[in-house]
């Protein structure tokens, strides 16, 4: 599977980078993990929007999602005609927040999304596996597995000892480190580039990528923490890069 980083910025666009969105491909078949502000953009250079096959939502925080809005409008009113219905895999207590975006009722949305519930099972080629984060609104992190190989999407989190079975062995980790190291910050929200590290260190990760780090805060410092942590597997996950998985 290809993996490439649409946007990467923590919870809000920064001047070179959109939030996050992470587009995955397999044998055709293309599966975007978010949908952050900005991020529909440079979407458009990696693949075309109305060609996405699925769009898996992580959780509703805007820098997660807000681009649904605008995607919704590329995939209704494009002059060479509407896209198929989209399947989204959002939670479904949080649904309401789409809804109101577009002053609609969820059923309202019908003929441009579908719906469903994260689960584990599959998507496409992918194999499936979720699992709820410690963030503060309904999160799941996520395992896509294919010919053997995996990657694990942390989504945000705050630690918590079952995310590293979750991640055990995968090739790829891409684990955010929303919270600067070394200053107080609020328990369950997001990690720490140190504790991507030691979250990476523990499943035994092929390559930690190291995201959603702040525009406000210091990407390389976030980057050096989680390789010391990681004993020296971590990249930092940069627009348009690219990992062949
Ligand atoms: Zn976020």
């Amino acid at each position: 599977m290809r993996l490439t980083v649409v946007g990467c910025a923590g919870s809000h666009p920064g001047p070179d980078a959109a939030c996050s969105a992470y587009l995955v491909e397999h044998d055709g078949f293309r599966l975007l993990l978010d949908l952050g502000n900005g991020s529909l953009g440079p979407l458009q250079r990696y693949a075309d929007p109305r060609a996405i096959d699925t769009l898996y939502l992580s959780h509703l925080h805007g820098d997660h999602w807000l681009d649904l809005i605008p995607l919704a409008h590329v995939r209704s009113h494009h002059p060479d005609g509407a896209a198929p219905v989209l399947p989204v895999v959002a939670p479904v207590a949080e649904r309401g927040r789409i809804a109101g975006a577009f002053g609609r009722s969820a059923s309202d949305l019908g003929g441009v999304f579908s719906f469903s519930d994260p689960a584990d099972g599959a998507i496409g080629p992918f194999d499936v596996a979720v699992l709820r984060t410690k963030h503060s609104v309904e999160t799941h992190a996520i395992r896509l597995t294919a010919q053997g190989k995996s990657l694990v999407y942390t989504a945000d989190t705050g630690p918590f000892d079952e995310l590293s079975h979750f991640a055990q062995g995968a090739d790829v980790l891409l684990a955010e480190a929303g919270f600067p190291d070394g200053v107080p910050n609020p328990p369950a929200i997001h990690l720490t580039g140190r504790e991507a590290g030691e979250l990476a260190r523990a499943a035994g990760a092929g390559l930690l990528v190291v995201t959603h780090v702040a525009p406000w805060d210091d990407d390389q410092r976030a980057l050096e923490e989680a390789s010391i942590a990681s004993a020296g597997i971590a990249t930092l996950a940069r627009p348009g890069a690219v990992y062949d998985i």
